[in-house]
């Protein structure tokens, strides 16, 4: 049984991954920028990740520039503007760097509204306008493709913070925004390693200076194995991608069923929005979160009780909250998401697990 439902704080290392970082540490462990021939044969073998990349993105490999992951990028492209308008549900590594930015409201299911964004850039006309792909602890999927048309149209930039949708739903089309944030992590690629998308010509963003690494955008020696062994598990996962959101949407369906099967007033967030098939983000009817997650732990299930950034603090979902919820309500937010090999029998075996947790935590909080 594999209890770990927190891929979207983090996956566990691909197998190809693994291989491809061992290998390219190996074999190209050179500095790329040197002049000799083995400096030269690691910088075609970067040169070629980034045209790989580019592929599965639907992005030139020239507008991408490779950094230490998410939070990197968003915070050098939202420090880069002065006005910006983002959604009310961003990951915090955009809502602190963006600073005084307009916000961008959800709907009842916790979903951007292309019209708002319609308003927006009518009455206040940002400069940038940035709705993530799929929200981390909902797994709401946002119209970014609609909202990107809409950018387009108005001459208005727009960034999508897609890393929890790249290794998940298909990428091909994101190269349509003008700006993408990935993080290897979040598919199976190693802590520390992820890009930025940029429009080619964009000569703003100058984030970490010193050397010519990155066209001169991003200074610092590129970490190759690193970035061979996130390309590599994206073009692993991507053929399967359309097969493993069938079966693994079901997956998630069966244990909503059975959570409400035996948690009346249970209450599932974005439950009729479309979203990630890994993603659960749930109001317990009682018992705090940490009371959850602790429990569960000990029958060894891994869950959180929003997104791992801020977790550990109650009360500290940024959805739920965004939804107007009462201080209460946001002490029983937990977030289940599952990965690309969890089995129907791991899903069920959770659901079973919060109903033994309940039965515990009903006879006083006492281990059997
Ligand atoms: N954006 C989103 C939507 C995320 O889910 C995360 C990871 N929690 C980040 C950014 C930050 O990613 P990283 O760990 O690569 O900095």
């Amino acid at each position: 049984m594999n209890g770990y439902f927190d891929h979207n704080a983090t996956t566990p290392l691909h197998p190809v991954a693994r291989e491809a970082w061992l290998r390219a540490s190996e074999k190209h462990w050179h500095n790329p920028s040197s002049l000799y021939r083995d400096a030269g044969m690691a910088s075609q073998q970067l040169e070629s990740a980034r045209e790989r990349l580019g592929t599965l993105i639907g992005a030139d490999a020239e507008r991408i520039v490779f950094t230490s992951g998410a939070t990197e990028s968003n915070n050098a492209l939202m420090r880069s503007f002065e006005l910006v308008a983002i959604s009310a549900i961003e990951h915090p590594s955009v809502r602190m760097a963006a600073g005084k930015a307009l916000e961008l409201p959800v709907n009842a299911d916790g979903v951007v509204e292309p019209e708002a964004v319609k308003q927006m850039i009518a009455s206040k006309r940002p400069a940038l306008v940035s709705v993530m792909g799929a929200n981390n602890e909902s797994g709401a999927l946002q119209p970014w493709r609609e909202i990107a048309s809409i950018c387009r149209g108005q001459g208005v930039l727009f960034h999508t913070d897609a890393a929890q949708w790249i290794g998940k739903l298909d990428g091909a089309s994101l190269g349509e925004c003008d700006f993408i944030t990935g993080s290897a992590h979040k598919f199976g690629g190693t802590k520390g390693c992820g890009f930025l998308v940029l429009p080619a010509e964009d000569s703003r963003l100058n984030f970490i200076r010193g050397g010519p690494q990155e066209g001169g955008r991003r200074a610092g020696t590129e970490n190759y194995p690193a970035i061979e062994a996130m390309v590599t598990a994206l073009e692993t996962i991507t053929p399967r991608l359309s097969e493993i959101e069938i079966s693994q949407s079901k997956r998630r369906d069966d244990f909503i069923t059975a959570m409400r099967a035996r948690f009346e007033n249970l209450r599932v967030i974005s439950a009729s929005a479309p979203r990630l098939w890994n993603t659960v983000l749930m109001v317990m009817p009682e018992h705090d979160n940490l009371k959850w997650l602790t429990r569960l732990s000990r029958r060894s299930f891994s869950i959180s009780t929003g997104s791992a950034c801020s977790s550990g603090k109650e009360g500290s979902s940024v959805v739920v909250t965004a939804l107007g919820a009462s201080p209460e309500e946001l002490k029983r937010v937990v977030r289940i998401s599952g990965g690309w090999e969890t089995t129907a029998e791991d899903w069920l075996a959770l659901a079973q697990a919060f109903g033994d947790v309940a039965d515990e935590l009903n006879r006083g909080g006492r281990p059997q």
